[in-house]
């Protein structure tokens, strides 16, 4: 079975090739267009995916060494995204599907994010629980099978990496800012300052009000001291990270005591952050996890996780008809 799986869900366009289960090529293109704005563009982002998705295609499909004549199917992100970028990568699929009269495969991004941990070895067993920190989500995942997973805990307002890049925001750092707070927070104190861990029942998470304590943080100490954030930047980006992660992990290890499940694994670009994957490993030997973290590449949007689900699907013969739309937003299948 030989895949070829395109993503173009956000400003991310990717293209992969997976063999058998095993991805041979996983190529992405990174949007350099919307630093500027401080944010995606959804309009630039679609020219963008547009611009890219032939080299990007070509080239995963060169570096896989398959030629587009013995593909079995294509696979492409059908939701959640950015309406413009999915239609992009949807057209692409379809008319590539229809010319090499070949089944076409839509893909739930953020099951496919989850999937992204049966890439490399070792594998999760099933059933586990994945924690998906991104740019547009947070959610605690149970996952039954390839094909069978539920959200049983998601964030009522901001994601983990928006609560990252706004705090980074609110600092002056460029967009996005998650991976330079992640970068500044390892040379800083991460109990220098204590933000507000919000009180939420059950399962889910809110990072809005963090946000806010953030702002009001700043505007206290710089009032006092103008140069505040220059001189203090490393611990209040430690201290800020500290927080966020604290707030996931005990959600994570509130989900595994409710469920007994102790197979735990992490997807999404907020899964590149340092701190969280130290975390896991710290609570995981605490508390007899066995973690799972996927390789940075298949941490933030990539296509090789679009093929990895793409691949469970052929199995399934879950195929989608030519007429079938993206969209914007998507419950789970
Ligand atoms: P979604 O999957 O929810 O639609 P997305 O695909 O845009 O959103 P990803 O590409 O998976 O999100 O992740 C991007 C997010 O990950 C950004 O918010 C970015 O700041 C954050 N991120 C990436 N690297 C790091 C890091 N090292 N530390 C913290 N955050 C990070
Ligand atoms: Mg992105
Ligand atoms: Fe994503």
């Amino acid at each position: 079975i030989s895949i070829l799986a395109i993503e173009s869900s956000c400003d991310e366009t990717s293209a992969a090739v997976i063999v058998d289960g095993k991805v041979l090529s996983n190529i992405i293109a990174n949007q350099t267009v919307h630093e500027q704005y401080g944010g995606v563009v959804p309009e630039l982002a679609s020219r963008a995916h547009q611009e890219n998705i032939v080299p990007v295609v070509d080239l995963a499909l060169r570096k896989s060494g398959v030629r587009k004549e013995d593909l079995s199917a294509i696979a492409f992100t059908q939701s959640p995204g950015l309406i413009g970028s999915l239609l992009v990568g949807s057209c692409f699929a379809k008319s590539m599907a229809l010319a090499l009269n070949i089944p076409l495969i839509g893909i739930h991004h953020m099951q496919a994010h989850v999937l992204a941990n049966f890439i490399d070895d070792p594998k999760p067993a099933f059933p586990f629980l994945c924690l998906t920190v991104s740019g547009g989500h947070t959610q605690i995942v149970l996952c039954e099978s390839p094909l069978n997973m539920k959200v049983i805990g998601e964030t009522l307002d901001d994601a983990a990496g928006e609560a990252f890049d706004k705090s980074a925001k609110l600092l002056g750092l460029p967009y996005p800012g998650g991976p330079l707070v992640d970068k500044y927070a390892k040379e800083g104190d991460p109990h220098k300052y204590r933000f507000p861990e919000p009180q939420i029942p059950g399962l889910n998470f809110s990072f809005s009000g963090l946000k806010t304590a953030i702002l009001y943080f700043l505007q206290e100490n710089k009032a006092k001291q103008a140069d505040f954030v220059d001189v203090h930047l490393k611990d209040i980006c430690a201290s800020i990270q500290h927080r966020i992660i604290t707030i996931l992990m005990n959600k994570l290890v509130k989900a595994s005591k409710e469920t007994g499940i102790k197979e735990v694994c992490v997807a999404g670009g907020v899964s590149a952050n340092s701190g969280l994957r130290n975390a896991l490993q710290e609570y995981g030997a605490k508390h007899g996890w066995n973690v799972y973290i996927p390789a940075f590449q298949y941490c933030t949007d990539n296509a090789g996780m679009i093929a990895m689900a793409a691949h469970y699907k052929y199995l399934a013969g879950a195929f989608s008809p030519l007429d079938t739309i993206p969209s914007a937003r998507a419950a789970f299948e």
